[in-house]
């Protein structure tokens, strides 16, 4: 249901700025449909800078909770369960349930010869005329075998960098996890990145690297690791940020991961619901899952397999990943082709 500037205006007034402070500034409304029978409505808003400001609200005529804290960064938005196992010896996964609380999203997809990613976010549009801002790499893969993906614990002040750059940092200057971890220990060293979790596989080791402004922690492991919305190495067992279901979900993953076996036991785990609509799959309480993705690597050969939507429901698409010796413009646009709901970066 489009609504006006004033009507904005006026949820501001009523709602939100005590201080008024985001009125500030020029405020030019790119885009505004509010859903009022969608179980969370929400509010893009861009500045004159181009900085974005969401608003969420849990129903009809419930208060609007801005997401933001400070400017142009959003919070409380991104979930994902995210991980790694080591099935053979030269066999390993990576794995993410992307969570938003945006019900469908489409992937920005970077590919070349030495690096595959999906970009990673600063912020989302909810609908098609406000711009998502895209940044650094959500997950991805390069010609080396090196597999890389995040997920959001926290964000700092601008002071902070978009974990997402430590993804694309890695996997454009890292052969294997142990110079994955190097490059993003020279990276936090250099300036603060906001917290997340990061998880690494290559032929020979998994970890997982807890950023944390400048510090990190490194774990690493034979042959399963995992992370949710908090940093069991920070002495955390739930999300700092109120994120739902972080220790849940870290629950079912930990009671899950242990059996898996094959891509297909993957599949069936990232589509598990073991709290009713959550678990792994989160059907918008308050989150939902929108794409799901395995990197699968064997003897050498890497594959994306992604579902676009619900991973319990929407179709897996397999992909091989045309990197390194396999690249050229043919296998380039086979996989443009056949990615689900994805455009070129
Ligand atoms: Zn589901």
């Amino acid at each position: 249901m489009p609504v006006s500037v004033e009507d904005v205006l006026k949820a501001l007034d009523d709602h939100i700025c005590n201080s008024r402070t985001c009125l500030s500034v020029p405020i030019i409304l790119l885009a505004l449909k509010v859903s009022l029978h969608a179980c969370l409505r929400h509010l893009g808003i861009v500045d004159l800078q181009k900085r974005v400001s969401f608003l969420v609200a849990q129903g009809p005529g419930s208060r609007y909770i801005q997401l933001r804290d400070g400017i142009g960064k959003t919070s409380e938005i991104f979930m994902c369960t995210i991980g790694a196992l080591r099935i053979e010896n030269d066999e390993y996964l990576l794995f993410k349930n992307k969570d938003f609380s945006i019900s469908e999203f489409s992937d920005r997809v970077t590919l070349n010869a030495d690096v595959f990613g999906p970009l990673g976010l600063e912020t989302f549009a909810q609908e098609d005329a406000v711009e998502s801002i895209f940044s650094g790499l959500s997950l991805g893969a390069n010609r080396h075998g090196l597999f890389a993906c995040v997920n959001h614990v926290k964000i700092g002040d601008d002071s902070h960098k978009n974990y997402d750059c430590l993804v694309e940092t890695a996997l454009h200057v890292a052969k294997s996890v142990k110079e994955a971890i190097a490059a993003i220990h020279r990276e936090v060293a250099a300036q603060p990145y906001w917290w997340g979790n990061l998880i690494l596989a290559d032929a020979h080791q998994l970890a997982a690297v807890e950023v944390r402004g400048q510090e990190i922690r490194v774990e690493h492991a034979a042959t399963r690791i995992f992370r949710t919305n908090h940093q069991p190495m920070f002495g955390e067992t739930a999300s700092p940020d109120n994120l739902p279901c972080s220790s849940t979900r870290f629950a079912s993953a930990q009671s899950r991961l242990g059996i898996v076996r094959s891509v297909d036991e993957l599949k069936a785990t990232l589509a598990s619901h073991d709290d009713g609509d959550t678990g792994i799959c989160n059907h918008g309480v308050p989150l939902t899952t929108v794409y799901s993705y395995i990197l699968h690597c064997k003897a050498g050969e890497m594959t994306l397999h992604v579902a676009n939507g619900l991973p319990c429901s929407a179709r897996w698409s397999e992909l091989p990943l045309p990197l390194g010796a396999l690249w050229n413009e043919q296998s380039e646009g086979r996989f443009r082709a056949k990615y689900p709901n994805g455009f070129v970066a």
